[in-house]
Parts: structure tokens; C-alpha cells; sequence
């Protein structure tokens, strides 16, 4: 990786997060990408540097890791590792979801968590930042090794949540499903209904309408906006929508409502490429009903074609739409998207492209939407599902999508603005990392050495 020089007063505090935090790299990466752009800011304010905010914000104020045993259909007894980051509670309690997967060590928690701060900051809304999940695979797993396991993991979790607290809420390998079996044993340990403790529910249980669609939504709006900003729409335009899982759906449904055409998505298995548009009802058939993999997808669709261990940014596009995970995006990759004619990508994912694709976006002057702005809208509506938990109240559907829309709206014009105020003008990952460092630096400054 050759990254760009740091601000010299910047250097010594990553140097200092590199030497505490050995081998976890998605955490430097996390924390580079942020310190890059930082240097005019402590020249802008100097108390910043005087509260040493920067070597504060990179240390996350309390990191739980927990053994998580439970017991498979076979009768076996399984060990996981459970994790909660609980980063910074400047601007409120911490507040990110859960991730379940093979691939969870500390190192990723950390990104993710660290990440969802300026993230959170970005919404306006009254919320910190933190993450958690586990090393826990839940691919082929039945409903009811789900379920113990969400039981066992919640027997632990518990202890250090509350809705004034700390609020998970899911990520991948964390659906409706699994927040259902964990709010239920939440419940049972402390004998408290408590909504406002986890978001994401189901609509029964306390859930709030849009929170299922968010993210994709949200990151739909985030493109247009750049899309407008730039005199230009969805309209007529050919897209590719990585990954097939809750925020890829949710993205590829309004991208058709706006105008544009999906031709391509995926899992880890391999491509799909539907020329003639993915079918939506198709795609939601085998991954939200069947909980099967994308491949079957061509077995129903005859004019679509499974590219096996396929690379979806080889195909052709105007907007990329990363959204299966990290680092799914690299400066190759970056180089075949725009060269292939892409005008702009918008980060479904968190930190799916690598410091070499994200360089390789700025120097072409597409429009880059990097995911910390870009898919603000599922934490946004978690924000908004404890608003009306807070009040016991639940808004329609038609109302919660028009406070998304207004937040996604502002969070792009305070990215535009800040890039712009900051001599680089259509930057939104200056814009994004400015404006969200500012306020929870402001706030951190103000609530004195905590
Ligand atoms: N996991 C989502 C994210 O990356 C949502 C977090 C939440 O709703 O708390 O922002």
C-alpha cells in the first residue's frame, strides 16, 4: 500500500496506533483513511491538537470480548468469541451493529467500529459509535443452532447494554431472525420490555417501518444526490449492485424506481449477470426466503448467466454500487470500472474499497460516495425506530422514508459543503471525514477529559 504522506503532526499518533494495535489491519486502514484527511483541520483548530481529541478518538473507550459457548443440532458443544467495541459516546449512546461471520476478529470490530463514529456524526442524530459481533458462521446453520447460539451470546451481551447505553443493531449475518431470538432472551435475563435496547426489530415487536430497506435506500438517495449535484440522474443508467444480501436488495429496488437498471449482482460464490435487469422478486425469493445462495438465480432466469468466482466490476456500468463487505474494491478493479465509462459509486459496504481504488476514484473525479456517508441511512433509521420507541409511537411508512431522505440529503450537502470549504471541492471523503470529526471533536472538547 503506498499511502500519501500523513501531516507531520498526524504521523506520531498513527505510528502510536500501529505499535497498540499489532496485525489488525482493517483497523489501520480505518484509521489512515480518517488521519489523511485531518491535517488542515488541526491547523483550523488548535484544540484539538491541546486536548490530544485525535489520540483520544483512536482508542476506543472500552472493548469487550466474551466466550460464547453453545450446543449444535448433533448435541456437540461449540465455542465462538463474541465482541463489543463500544468506541465513543460523545454524541450518544453507542450505537452500530452486529456482525456474525467467519472473518470477525478484534481487528475488524475495531474498523467497523471506528468507522461508525464519524458515520453516526454524519446523521445529525444523537448518537456514538460502537460495534460488535462474532466469529460465529450462521451459513447452512438451522434455526434452531441460531437461536442458541443468539441466546448464548445475549447471556453475556446483556450486562453492558441499555437504551441510554449502548444499542446493536445488525450487520451481516444479523437479520430480523437473529435480533428477534436476542431481544427475547434480553428480555427474559432482565424481565424489562425494553424497545429502545436493540434496533432493527421486527414491525410486532417494536421495529420501525424502513429500517428493513435503510441502507440501500439511503444509498440509493446519497448517488442521486451526487448524481444531481453534478446535473445528472439515475435515469437510463446501467448498474452494478455487489453482494445479494439485505442492503444490495434494498438498493437495486430503488435504483428501479429512480430510473436505472441493475444488470449485475452477487455472493461470494460467484456473478449474476442479467443484461435485461435483474429481477428484484427473484433475487429476494432465494436469499430471503430460501436462504439459499445467487447461483440458482440463472436456473430461473434464462436470459441471466452465473459467472462462477466472476469479478462484477469487470462488467461494464455508469454506477457501482459496492455492497457485500470490506475491500471488494481494489485499485485494478477501480482502474476497469472507470475506464469502462463508471460516473459514480456509492458504498452500500463499509470501506469496501481499498486506499489504492479510493485513490484511483479521486483522480478520476468521479463522483465517490465513501461508505461512511453513503450508508448512514440504516444507522439514521435506527436512530429514528428509538425516537419512536422513545415515545412509544410508530410513524408510517411513508413519513419515516421522508425523514430518511432529508437525512440523506443533508448528510451529502454537509459532504459537499465541507470538501469545498476545505479547497477540495467534490472530495466527499475530505468532506465526510471533516465534517464528521469536527462535531464529535467539538462534543469530546466540551464534555472535558473523559
Ligand atoms: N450495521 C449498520 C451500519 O454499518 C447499521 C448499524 C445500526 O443500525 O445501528 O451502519
Amino acid at each position: 500500500m503506498s499511502a500519501a504522506p500523513l501531516d507531520e503532526k498526524l504521523e506520531p499518533i498513527f505510528q502510536e496506533v500501529l505499535r497498540r494495535n499489532p496485525g489488525e489491519l482493517e483497523f489501520h486502514q480505518a484509521v489512515r483513511e480518517v488521519l489523511e484527511c485531518l491535517g488542515p483541520v488541526m491547523v483550523k483548530h488548535p484544540e484539538f491538537v491541546e486536548h490530544k481529541v485525535i489520540e483520544r478518538i483512536c482508542e476506543p473507550e472500552r472493548q469487550i470480548i466474551f466466550r460464547v459457548p453453545w450446543q449444535d443440532d448433533k448435541g456437540e458443544v461449540q465455542i465462538n468469541r463474541g465482541f463489543r467495541v463500544e468506541f465513543n459516546s460523545a454524541l450518544g449512546p453507542y450505537k452500530g451493529g452486529l456482525r456474525f461471520h467467519p472473518s470477525v476478529y478484534l481487528g475488524i470490530i475495531k474498523f467497523l467500529g471506528f468507522e461508525q463514529i464519524f458515520k453516526n456524526s454524519l446523521t445529525g442524530l444523537p448518537i456514538g459509535g460502537g460495534k460488535g459481533g462474532s466469529d460465529f458462521d450462521p451459513k447452512g446453520k438451522s434455526d434452531g443452532e441460531i437461536m442458541r447460539f443468539c441466546q448464548s451470546f445475549m447471556t453475556e451481551l446483556y450486562r453492558h447494554l441499555g437504551e441510554y447505553t449502548d444499542v446493536p443493531a445488525g450487520d451481516i449475518g444479523v437479520g430480523g431472525r437473529e435480533l428477534g431470538f436476542m431481544f427475547g432472551q434480553y428480555k427474559r435475563i432482565t424481565n424489562r420490555y425494553e424497545s429502545g435496547v436493540l434496533t432493527g426489530k421486527g414491525l410486532t415487536w417494536g421495529g420501525s417501518l424502513v429500517r428493513t430497506e435503510a441502507t440501500g435506500y439511503g444509498a440509493s438517495f446519497f448517488v442521486a444526490e451526487m448524481l444531481r449535484a453534478r446535473g445528472d440522474s439515475f435515469d437510463g443508467k446501467t448498474c452494478v449492485v455487489s453482494g445479494s444480501g439485505n442492503v444490495a436488495i434494498y438498493t437495486i429496488e430503488k435504483i428501479h424506481e429512480m430510473g436505472g437498471k441493475v444488470v449485475a449482482c452477487s455472493d461470494s460464490n460467484g456473478v449474476i449477470y442479467a443484461e435485461h435487469g435483474i429481477d428484484l422478486a427473484l433475487v429476494q425469493r432465494i436469499k430471503e426466503v430460501e436462504r439459499g445462495r445467487i447461483g440458482s438465480y440463472a436456473e430461473r432466469d434464462r436470459k441471466a448467466r452465473y459467472i462462477p468466482g466472476g469479478n462484477i466490476w469487470d462488467i461494464p456500468c455508469h454506477v457501482a454500487m459496492p455492497s457485500a463487505t470490506q475491500n471488494e474494491i481494489n485499485g485494478r478493479d477501480a482502474r476497469t470500472l472507470v475506464k469502462n465509462g463508471c460516473i459514480a459509486v456509492g458504498e452500500g459496504a463499509n470501506m469496501p474499497t481499498t486506499p489504492d481504488g479510493i485513490r484511483v476514484f479521486l483522480d478520476a473525479k468521479i463522483a465517490y460516495g465513501p461508505g461512511k456517508a453513503a450508508n448512514a441511512g440504516g444507522v439514521a433509521t435506527s436512530a429514528l425506530e428509538m425516537q419512536q420507541n422513545a415515545s412509544r409511537d410508530s410513524w408510517s411508512f411513508e413519513y419515516t422514508e421522508k425523514r430518511l431522505h432529508e437525512i440523506m440529503r443533508n448528510i451529502h450537502d454537509l459532504c459537499y459543503q465541507t470538501a469545498e470549504e476545505y479547497g477540495t471541492p467534490g472530495n466527499y471523503v475530505n468532506g465526510a471525514n471533516i465534517a464528521g470529526f469536527i462535531k464529535v471533536a467539538s462534543a469530546m472538547v466540551a464534555l472535558g477529559l473523559i
